[in-house]
């Protein structure tokens, strides 16, 4: 008898920031100030440009180019380790903090949105979020 797999567990981001679009790809959701035109990711009430509360949620693109990364040795003890974190600016100007998927990476590369595991909670549960990787040609 087969036990089910443990439902994956989607980090939490702020404001329900990781969606999916009608292809089944993952999209991240920011936010663009209705006032001014600022765009931003995570989602944010108050525009830091101009002041303004008129945020509408707004898709990201999910491509973009490496800005800068590093591989991280410490961390949570339900990540896996060593892991690697960098900066992303996405096609529309908008810079991302984020886990990166793969080994090797160069400033300014083309990467795109992935989903991906990155460790196990001490239950054993997948803990899975977006992570940016190297982009398909
Ligand atoms: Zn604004």
């Amino acid at each position: 008898m087969n036990t089910p797999s443990p439902m994956p567990q989607v980090l939490s981001l702020p404001g329900d920031a990781l969606a999916v679009d009608p292809d089944g790809r993952p999209v991240l959701i920011g936010c663009v100030c209705e006032t001014c035109g600022n765009r931003m990711f995570p989602f944010a009430p108050v525009c830091p440009v101009c002041m303004s509360e008129d945020m509408a949620r707004a898709a990201m693109p999910r491509e973009g180019s490496l800005y800068s990364f590093t591989v991280l040795h410490v961390g949570p003890n339900t990540w896996k380790r060593p892991f690697i974190v960098g900066y992303v600016d996405l096609n529309n100007g908008v810079r991302v903090f984020s886990h990166l998927r793969g080994t090797e990476f160069q400033i300014d590369q083309p990467v795109e949105l992935a989903v991906a595991e990155i460790g196990k909670t001490a239950e054993g549960t997948p803990i899975v979020t977006s992570v940016f990787q190297q982009a398909k040609t």
